[in-house]
């Protein structure tokens, strides 16, 4: 377990794979996987994709 970089929410590890994106269950922020033991994430990369308004 670790902690979101946005709000500090406890994030769980299970069943994340290295480089999976996946939103934080507390302020949904994209956070991808940096590492898996032990179990880190950072920001995801925004600028890729545009889902407009
Ligand atoms: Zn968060």
């Amino acid at each position: 377990m670790t902690e979101c970089p946005e709000c500090a929410a406890s994030v769980e590890s299970h069943d994340k794979v290295l480089g999976e994106v996946f939103p934080c269950p507390d302020c949904g922020t994209e956070l991808e996987v940096q590492a898996v033991d032990p179990f880190a994430v950072q920001p995801a990369p925004r600028e890729a994709e545009d889902w407009g308004e």
